[in-house]
């Protein structure tokens, strides 16, 4: 790789940066990204935010040799990279721009395939590069990653390693060594494990494990062949897949070992997993006594289950044959239909699933917690990588929230980038033609208005035992018919229209009510809680807290009477605990200083080599490019307070007890010849490459 200057062209006479370009237009902007894409120069800068396209290839970009040269160069003449987001992240949490260590955040976003868990990963092992510390502990955070791919990745038809969860990695230092750290997750796309649509795979932990375990375990286990099992499609890849899934397997079971799973408990992990497979298999046939019961040729896989979750057979029949519910004392039971019988099963799969990968996280969270003393000041570098804006042919509850959590990015984005710069130069009179841009405000407002937001009118429609699915959506249609982003759908089924700042998206209204809800039945509780299998009932002890975290319930005896209260009392529905989630994420970011890598996708095949113009315009588009690249060239991005330029680059004077004030940063100034920056009433404003300039000017002095 060639290195050229920020405002230079590197080795072609494409600009780098995009803030750089003396006139601006959509048609110029794509041309100038896809001119340097078929140079295989995949970032571009537009001053401080990296654009970041997908070469669906491996490109020679992250070499040993090129993490070096970001580690020890100028990242000023150095071409746009990954590497020098980390650098910056990294420097800046170390207190390089101003006075003291700052928390940071990064923010990569995209749509989903764009590359945002790929640039998350190389983000990350060059972060560990640049703070060579305490090694055992930076080998152990480059392990999470794999691990949680394994459990939370699978193959869809726009991504071979999909992430279904979102994440926010906190890396936690003292001085410049990483002390810590902590994985938050969103949403576990928990419905892939009982369906998937065609073209796509379940989670990839179940084909590394049909790949990768010896005949022996296998047999331990109670795992069949792959294509026996339904919740796989009875589908499964061939040899060169199966070879690279063992290799998979064998990665995961390291990482276990290194993060420091234990054992059993990965024993534990791996039996319950195959237990989930077996479930898939049972199925129902009516029963002349009326209900129904398990068919003849699924006995073998129920008492497979059975084994494999360590429970009593008769017991989970139960829980599949009916529903028991406890008024007042006295237990009502009502047989399952056999489309009830089938749900249950799915549901109990499901939750299961979703539990041991909550389960993972927070044995990760223990494993990788910080050890040092409490009056210890730590800084945080977060790294923000969540799912993609999604719109397929029908949107379900699940992309209902994927995409909430998206416009909530883009107003953080827009927030950051355009309205809090603006409001600056009004409030510190810096003359400024203010710079229009989409506001997606009136869209969060329509989510998350209390009392009217459709999450409130959710989760009004949940409590309520009568609502339906098709109630839920009429209630919607008559509170926010006229809203400009909300549009009736008229088809079979109930649904709604929501103007996204991406893209109009229908959503099907079918199973909100019941995914929101996520009630667990007492008795299937009650069942895994009395789980011969130390970790299952561990998984079904603990409770989720009002902040998304869990937290150890006292184990016990607990009768399904409590467990019905616990469970229609307090526990909140899937909605109201994302939008907790959600506001706690962006308190965070919020409070810490961000960087922007916006991931763009080229074509949707997958394909390298393979540009789609328009595809591309789109995500320019609806990413405001075009008015980022206006306020980055003609914006000051960089506005240190007159105290805080004072005292970082006071020594530029040669002069002690400077008084932190307007004329002493004026005299600083004149002393290095920068041009172009302007002076507030309480701040200086510099164009986001005078940092790197006046950084120099100081190293040269020392
Ligand atoms: P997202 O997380 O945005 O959904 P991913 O990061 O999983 O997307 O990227 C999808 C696929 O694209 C990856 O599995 C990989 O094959 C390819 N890819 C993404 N970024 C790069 C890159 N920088 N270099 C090479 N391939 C990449
Ligand atoms: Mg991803």
């Amino acid at each position: 790789m060639v290195p050229g200057g920020r405002n230079g062209s590197g080795s072609g006479s494409v600009p780098q940066d995009l803030a750089g370009l003396p006139e601006l237009d959509e048609e110029l902007l794509l041309e100038t990204l896809l001119s340097r894409f078929r140079e295989q120069k995949i970032y571009t800068y537009i001053g401080d935010i990296l654009i970041a396209i997908n070469p669906f290839c491996t490109l020679p970009l992250y070499e040993k040799s090129v993490s070096e040269m970001y580690k020890n160069h100028d990242k000023s003449l150095l071409p746009p990279h990954i590497f020098a987001v980390a650098a910056r992240a990294y420097e800046a949490m170390r207190g390089r721009w101003a006075t003291g260590p700052q928390n940071q955040c990064i923010v990569i976003s995209g749509e989903s395939g764009a590359g945002k868990t790929e640039n998350t990963k190389l983000l990350l092992r060059q972060i560990m590069e640049l703070c060579r510390g305490n090694s055992q502990l930076e080998q152990q955070i480059l392990q999470v990653n794999p691990l949680l791919e394994a459990f939370g990745n699978a193959q869809t038809v726009i991504n071979d390693n999909s992430s279904r969860f979102g994440k926010y990695i906190q890396l936690r230092f003292s001085d410049s060594t990483v002390k810590g750290a902590k994985i938050n997750e969103y949403l576990l796309e928990k419905s892939r494990v009982s369906h998937q649509d065609h073209g796509e795979r379940n989670f990839h932990i179940f084909y590394y494990m049909f790949a990768g375990m010896s005949v022996a375990d296998k047999e331990m286990f109670g795992i069949l062949e792959p294509v026996l099992y339904r919740y796989i499609n009875q589908t499964y890849g061939d040899e060169a897949q199966a070879a690279y899934w063992k290799e998979k397997y064998q990665g995961v079971c390291n990482s276990m070992d290194m993060v420091g799973f234990e054992e059993q408990e990965q024993v534990d992990m791996q039996t319950i997993l195959a237990g989930i497979l077996s479930l898939g298999n049972v199925v129902f046939e009516p029963q002349e006594t009326g209900g129904v019961t398990v068919a003849l040729c699924s006995h073998g896989w129920l008492k497979a289950v059975a084994g494999q979750f360590g429970v009593e057979e008769e017991e989970l029949l139960n829980c599949l044959v009916r529903t028991v519910s406890v008024t007042r004392g006295e237990s009502i039971q009502r047989l399952h239909t056999q489309q009830q019988a089938e749900d249950a099963r799915d549901s109990i799969a499901r939750m299961v699933y979703g539990r041991v990968f909550g389960w993972i996280v927070r044995k990760i969270n223990e494993l990788l917690a910080h050890t040092v003393l409490p009056d210890v000041e730590l800084k945080e570098i977060g790294i923000l990588d969540i799912f993609g804006f999604e719109n397929f042919a029908v949107n379900h509850f699940e992309q209902f929230c994927i995409n909430l959590a998206n416009e909530q990015l883009q107003y953080f984005f827009n927030h950051h980038i355009f309205l809090m710069e603006q409001k600056e130069y009004e409030l510190e009179g810096i003359s400024w033609d203010t710079i229009t841009f989409n506001n997606n405000k009136p869209i969060l407002d329509l989510f998350l208005a209390k009392p009217m937001g459709i999450l409130s009118l959710l989760d009004e429609q949940s409590a309520f035992p009568r609502a339906t699915d098709a109630t839920f959506v009429e209630k919607l249609n008559s509170n926010f018919k006229g809203h400009k982003n909300y549009e009736t759908w008229r088809s079979r089924v109930p649904g709604f229209t929501i103007v996204h700042y991406a893209g109009k998206v229908q959503y099907t209204g079918c199973g909100f009510l019941e995914k929101n809800r996520d009630t667990l039945p007492g008795s299937i509780r009650t069942l895994f809680i009395n789980s011969v299998t130390p970790l299952l009932s561990v998984l079904f002890t603990a409770t989720v807290s009002r902040t998304g975290t869990l937290m150890p319930h006292q184990k016990g005896k607990i009768t399904p009477l409590e467990e019905e209260k616990f469970n229609t009392s307090r526990k909140q529905s899937v909605g109201a605990q994302f939008r907790h989630s959600l506001v706690v994420l962006m308190e965070k970011m919020y409070s810490a200083n961000p960087h922007f890598v916006r991931c763009i996708k080229p074509n949707g095949n997958k394909q390298p080599d393979v540009v789609d113009r328009k595809m591309i315009l789109d995500q320019l588009r609806y990413n405001g490019l075009l008015e980022t690249i206006r306020i980055r060239r003609d914006g000051f991005s960089w506005r240190p307070s007159f105290q805080d330029f004072t005292q970082r680059f006071g020594i530029l004077l040669l002069k002690p007890a400077l008084p932190l004030t307007m004329e002493s940063c004026l005299s600083i100034l004149q002393t290095t010849g920068l041009t172009d920056w302007k002076c507030g009433k309480s701040r200086l404003f510099f164009k986001y490459w005078h940092q790197e300039q006046l950084l120099k000017i100081v190293d040269r002095l020392n």
